[in-house]
């Protein structure tokens, strides 16, 4: 079924990566592999227009991430001008960069909402994740955070490296008076997929993880609210991916390019459009880009006669061009895929011991170069994760520590 433009629904979330800058490099960030090729960011009024025709087109909530947003001196100016159009702002940061002369500008300009990343309850795995020496930060940052009096919200992306502390993760979390606690297992786009092998974790930790988690639950009840979100590569059924294409969420990038998730900049043959040569409005209901994958013209088999069909829109497009090479597929977590063999195959390979000894790919300005560099040179298949045995090299000032 084609989707006419009268049946598009607005969009309800605004998410606004307002800089590409930051200052950690973590081995399973979402920004896009090659964020590095931007070399622009939206001014100030830039952003302020975006938000007022985001806003005019019906987006009630707004996320402003990164990159580290903190990083932008102008972050409070968007805030207050957000707050006046009537969103409900979510701040989503590292932490790095917050310091109580901005939370409390931040507070007074209508920010509603923090929600604060950690990597690991320990401070040597925390720190050896994100490149950085920011556990301690993060702790005060956290202290603010309750001390403002906002909803104290911890996320903790999982993998195989700190899976296993799931208990003191929560303990953690517990004890810093955390209300609500986001504990996502990487899902595997962007720099998250090139250390694929080194971060899905064993069906045997994420068991544990999950009555570690229930165990929790229990206990805390409503207290400290606990959202567990599993790899995709265990499911047998994909996610309903955005909950639909161009259906709820738009993403603008640092330099104005908007996109209906935040990796679908990978997908080739696509061009997207910036806010710089287009209005918001004609590229949520118009451009060929937001277009491509509503309804179900696109569909081809299995999902097109699947009795399923609503449930997930077939997946994930992104993650059907990673694994398949076509963005038209079924996503392969689906058994019916003809290529799910590919979800278990990453799975088996994903457990065999030899992956600990290989490094890992920080996110880097540097590596982003490079890898663009060999791919635009037909060098590198960014759809796999091999790449990391010829690519990756320790940088120059990267803390590295025994994980395994
Ligand atoms: S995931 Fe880590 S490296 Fe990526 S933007 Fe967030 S804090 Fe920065
Ligand atoms: S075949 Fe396609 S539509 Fe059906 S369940 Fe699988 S992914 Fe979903």
């Amino acid at each position: 079924m084609k989707q006419n433009n009268s049946k598009i629904n607005p969009p309800l979330w605004l998410l606004a990566e307002i800089t590409y800058r930051c200052p950690l490099s973590c081995v399973f960030c979402y920004n896009p592999v090659d964020y590095a090729k931007q070399h622009s960011e939206l001014t100030t009024s830039e952003w302020i227009k975006v938000l007022r025709e985001g806003r005019k087109m019906g987006a009630a909530q707004l996320g402003l991430s990164g990159g580290e947003p903190l990083l932008r001196n102008d972050l409070e100016e968007i805030v207050s001008e957000a707050h006046k159009l009537g969103y409900y702002i979510n701040l989503i940061t590292s932490g790095i960069g917050m310091t109580e002369k901005r939370i409390k500008a931040l507070k007074k300009a209508g920010l509603d909402h923090i929600q604060l990343s950690f990597q690991d309850s320990t401070k040597e795995m925390n720190d050896f994740l994100s490149s950085t020496k920011t556990f301690d930060l993060k702790k005060r940052v956290a202290n603010l955070i309750k001390k403002y009096d906002y909803p104290m919200v911890l996320n903790c992306v999982l993998h195989r490296l700190n899976i296993d502390h799931i208990e003191e993760i929560l303990k953690m979390a517990e004890s810093m008076g955390a209300e609500f606690v986001e504990l996502a297992n990487t899902q595997f786009y962007s720099w998250g997929m090139l250390n694929r092998d080194q971060l899905l974790p064993t069906e045997k930790q994420l068991k544990n993880a999950e009555k570690i988690t229930h165990k929790f639950r229990d206990r805390l009840g409503n207290k400290m609210k606990l959202f567990f979100i599993m790899p995709d590569y265990y499911s047998v059924r994909p996610k309903k991916c955005m909950n639909g294409w161009g259906n709820v969420f738009v993403t603008v990038q640092a330099d104005g390019t908007v996109l209906p998730c935040h990796v679908a900049s990978m997908l080739p043959g696509i061009e997207f459009e910036s806010v710089k040569n287009k209005s918001l409005n004609w590229i949520w209901y118009e451009s060929p880009g937001f277009n491509k994958f509503r309804g179900d013209d696109w569909m081809k088999e299995p999902c097109r006669s699947c009795p399923e069909k609503e449930n997930d829109l077939g997946g994930c497009r992104c993650q059907a061009f990673m694994l398949t090479g076509d963005a038209n597929e079924a996503d392969p977590v689906c058994d019916k895929s003809p290529y799910h063999h590919k979800i278990n195959e990453a799975v088996i390979a994903s457990q065999k011991p030899k992956n600990f000894e290989k490094p890992i790919v920080f996110r880097t300005d540097k590596d982003s170069r490079e890898i663009m560099h060999k791919r635009d040179k037909g060098q590198l298949e960014l759809k796999t994760s091999r790449l990391l045995e010829k690519h990756s090299k320790p940088s120059k000032n990267k803390s590295r520590v025994g994980v395994v």
